[in-house]
């Protein structure tokens, strides 16, 4: 699919990495200018792909997670690139294996590093730049959420509370800035593979095979899955679509997969 979004500047935070920077690729490709966010310094690294590809790229290093650097980040982006047309909430943290409890025996700092990342996160964000695009009258926004915030799972309370909050959070602000030419969507993806995927799932066969039982099309989905559906909804194509959440997950959560 190939959309144009020439002469538009695009946000997508934690860029560094997986799902993110296959995003800013995207976008770049077809003519966004892109702000690659992330809290590591490898978002460089994306500019440098970005830039060798022929397109426009700056690294804006913040912690989507704390309101007064998401500040800064945001108006250096604005002073730097200009006015922000597209903004890709994307950075998102879960618990690793070891981090994973009952909610009895979820600990208080994982909670909150999870929550003000991934919810706390989204809302920072989408104020200080969706301001701008109320007074413009234009503009687009996208949460990466998650099927864990559609359907919850055992033993990870924080993050499919944060996501279940993001993806209502995004409804509600698609409510408010709809009349303002403004469309809030979110994608909800299954399982992608990425780098930390690939340690957690895709390493061990078995716990391969048993994950990708419940997934229809029988595969992880690839980084540009998500990239692709986001595409579409920054697009003009997606002009009419706001408060909506696109599911991207081989079919996962469309019920059973598995007789029993
Ligand atoms: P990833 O590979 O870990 O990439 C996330 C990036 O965000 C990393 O570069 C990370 O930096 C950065 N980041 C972490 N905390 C940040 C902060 N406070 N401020 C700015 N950047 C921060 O993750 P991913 O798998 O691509 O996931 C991207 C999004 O998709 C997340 O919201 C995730 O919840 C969602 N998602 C992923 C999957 C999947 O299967 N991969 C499935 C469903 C939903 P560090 O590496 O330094 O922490």
């Amino acid at each position: 699919m190939k959309v144009d979004l020439q002469g538009r500047i695009a946000v997508v935070t934690g860029a560094a990495g997986g799902i993110g920077r296959a995003i800013a690729l995207l976008l770049s490709e077809n003519g966004a200018t892109v702000a690659v966010n992330d809290v590591s310094d490898r978002g460089v690294e994306t500019c440098r792909e970005i830039e060798k590809r022929g397109g426009v790229a700056k690294f804006f290093p913040g912690d989507v997670g704390n309101a007064e650097s998401v500040n800064a980040m945001a108006a250096a982006v604005e002073q730097d690139l200009g006015p922000v047309d597209i903004l890709i909430n994307n950075a998102g943290i879960n618990t690793g294996k070891d981090g994973r409890h009952p909610v009895h025996e979820f600990g208080d700092a994982a909670w909150r590093r999870i929550l003000s990342i991934d919810l706390d996160g989204v809302f920072f964000c989408s104020r200080v730049f969706s301001g701008g695009m109320v007074k413009r009258g234009r503009g687009v926004i996208v949460n990466i959420g998650s099927v864990l915030g559609l359907v919850p799972i055992r033993l990870q309370c924080a993050y499919s509370a944060a996501k279940a909050g993001m993806l209502n959070f995004t409804r509600s602000h698609a409510l408010e800035v709809g009349g303002y030419g403004v469309r809030v969507n979110g994608v909800a993806p299954g399982s992608i593979l990425t780098e930390g995927t690939k340690d957690l799932f895709y390493k061990d066969k078995q716990l391969s095979e048993s994950l990708l039982s419940h997934v229809p099309l029988a595969r992880p989905g690839d980084t540009k899955d998500i990239a692709n559906a986001v595409l579409f909804l920054v697009s003009d194509e997606a002009s009419y679509v706001t408060g909506h959440v696109l599911v991207v997950d081989g079919g996962w959560t469309a019920g059973f997969a598995r007789e029993w």
